[in-house]
């Protein structure tokens, strides 16, 4: 059924039961007004029968029977009433509504019959004589004794009819006022009753929006301001448990935002359910776009998928490695478990994604490094054994040759000692640079530069070239003096090694902000522009032949780097073929 307001499920029956009501009292009212009018009228008539009886008892005892017709009309007049009188033998003698020799015998009228029987008659009847309803009465004359004569009174019904016909009118006037009061008091008393109720009903609506602000009014009524005082408390507790909730989902979504690590879930259908932007950015996704879709749309990528795949059906956590090829090369470590609910029922899957990009990078530089290494090694090493081996075998007898295989054997233990010395040094430096174990002091720049120019100055002068120093005596700097010099040693010896004699080379240290650059400028052969991103890396060369010849371990602007970074600054180069180089070593004066 359809439902319907409770204002008029109130109101129509109201007003039913109302009418209802209305019309049993005003038909029991008009049946007993009708019932009383009657029989009023019909006293009436009896009182009006006997006074004429009175009138016409003399003349009838006096025989003036030639009068009676003039005093049945006088009689009518005042009486309002026809007055006929009759002789006991049913003969009209007089009638004030008609000429009596014209009217038949009455003996046959039951008021008549009924008259000379019990002296009294009453009878409700078509007139032939008057044709229309009438209401008889008629009395004996004398009253006592027999009856001579029988007097009869009479009115017409429709008189009696017209008076009750005003009567109902007034009372169906009455009726219908007292309807529509009672319809009017109905809807005002419904809507009363209903009023409440639907500002509750708006209030509940507020409340389901999500618009605790404003409480429900009580209404002045006990079950329904009970009522409303329930949905109150109810809007508070809500709103407290919305606030509760939406606190952890931001807590949650704070902490899978901030997550290194990518998560991604699935449901069933393996739709994306949750994504955080460590994955989305892992994957080259578009966060916003690829929730609700599934995750072929979204991950195109084989073995990830597979790993989900197995995650659903699996009940162990399925673990895989990826390498992504775009947007840009990456290794992905993914584990992928299975989801459940409260109840233990399987609702979808959930992958971690670790990045281990740089993990995997720092295990090819370690096996690129041992091989370095051992390649670095095995050159002097080689050639250490061969001319040891020679001389054993004792098939060198001049002492000239046996002298410079042993100048040579010399050299080469020197470069295995300066490999190895460098390579110590580096260990060194990585491990202060990590550990964050640097001793610091506040040095006097320019002391800890000519420091560094005297080292490097013999072997300047053997190529003639000369070192300017250009350094403010004041200026100071927090930092290791060793470390510092051994990286301008490097910076210098470099510069020298690689510029033809008579060059010049210029130390310039600078200031700027919070920050203190030495640059060690020289006009050397300079270094091709493809080389300059990876001249820090270790063992890293140009001219491999040249750095060799010139003693070159290969580690030391890897050495330079590191001092750089264990200061918490940095190294940089600018350098043109055939011009020369800068260097430069930004650190912080902490
Ligand atoms: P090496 O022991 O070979 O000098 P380094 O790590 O000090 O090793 O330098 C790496 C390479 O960078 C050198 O082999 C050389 O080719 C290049 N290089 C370094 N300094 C200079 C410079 N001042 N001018 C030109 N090339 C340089």
């Amino acid at each position: 059924m359809k439902p319907r307001r409770l204002l008029w499920q109130l109101y129509f029956p109201y007003v039913l039961v109302t009418l209802a009501c209305l019309s049993v009292v005003t038909w029991h009212a008009s049946s007993s007004l009708r019932r009383f009018h009657g029989e009023q009228a019909s006293a009436d008539l009896s009182v009006r029968a006997q006074l004429i009886r009175e009138q016409v008892a003399p003349r009838l005892s006096q025989n003036r029977m030639d009068s009676i017709p003039a005093l049945c009309h006088d009689l009518a007049l005042l009486a309002h009433a026809r007055v006929t009188v009759i002789l006991s033998d049913g003969r009209v003698i007089g009638d004030s509504d008609e000429d009596p020799l014209k009217m038949e015998n009455h003996a046959a009228r039951p008021e008549f019959i009924d008259a000379i029987r019990a002296g009294e008659g009453v009878s409700q009847r078509y007139s032939h004589t008057l044709q229309s309803d009438m209401l008889y009465h008629a009395l004996a004359l004398p009253a006592t004794g027999e009856p001579r004569a029988v007097v009869r009174a009479a009115i017409p019904l429709i008189t009696i009819e017209e008076g009750l016909s005003h009567i109902y009118a007034n009372v169906l006037l009455t009726a219908l006022g007292a309807a529509i009061f009672a319809a009017v008091m109905s809807l005002f008393i419904s809507r009363r009753i209903t009023h409440p109720l639907e500002e509750i009903k708006r209030g509940a609506e507020r409340f389901a929006r999500g618009d605790f602000g404003t409480q429900l009014r009580i209404p002045n009524s006990i079950e329904i301001g009970a009522l409303a005082e329930a949905l109150n408390q109810m809007a508070v507790q809500l709103e407290d448990r919305i606030r509760t909730v939406v606190r952890q989902r931001n807590e949650l979504e704070a902490v899978f935002s901030s997550m290194v690590e990518g998560v991604l879930a699935v449901d069933k259908e393996r739709r994306l359910i949750g994504l955080n932007r460590a994955a989305a950015r892992l994957l080259g996704v578009d966060y916003e776009d690829a929730l609700g879709r599934k995750v072929e749309e979204v991950i195109t990528h084989e073995d990830l998928t597979r790993v989900l795949t197995h995650s659903l059906s699996s009940e162990d956590t399925v673990e895989g490695d990826v390498r992504l090829g775009h947007p840009e090369e990456r290794f992905l470590q993914a584990h992928g478990t299975v989801l459940r609910d409260a109840r233990g029922i399987t609702i979808g899957a959930m992958m971690v994604l670790e990045d281990v990009t740089r993990l995997r990078r720092l295990e090819q530089i370690r096996r690129d490094f041992v091989a370095n290494v051992s390649h670095e090694l095995r050159t002097p090493i080689t050639s250490i054994k061969g001319f040891v081996e020679t001389l054993l075998d004792g098939e060198v007898h001049d002492p000239e040759s046996t002298q410079r295989f042993l100048q040579i054997i010399a050299k080469q233990s020197d470069r295995l000692n300066a490999i190895i010395t460098d390579l110590l040094a580096l260990s060194k430096i990585e491990r202060d640079e990590e550990q964050e174990t640097l001793d610091l002091e506040t040095i006097h720049l320019r002391d800890v530069l000519e420091l560094a120019v005297q080292t490097c100055e013999g072997a300047a002068s053997e190529k003639e070239i000369s070192i300017q120093l250009e350094c403010d005596r004041e200026m100071e700097l927090r930092a290791n003096p060793l470390l510092l010099e051994q990286a301008v040693v490097n910076l210098v010896d470099n510069a020298i090694k690689y510029s033809d004699p008579g060059k010049k080379i210029r130390v310039v240290a600078c200031a700027n902000g919070g920050w203190r650059q030495i640059r060690v400028e020289d006009q050397g052969c300079g270094i091709a522009r493809e080389h300059l991103p990876r001249l820090f890396e270790r063992f890293y060369r140009v001219d491999k032949a040249r750095s060799r010849s010139l003693g070159g371990t290969g580690l030391g602007l890897a050495i330079v780097k590191h001092i750089a970074q264990a200061h918490q600054g940095r190294v940089s180069v600018e350098s043109a073929l055939g011009l020369g180089s800068v260097f430069t070593l930004h650190l912080p004066n902490r």
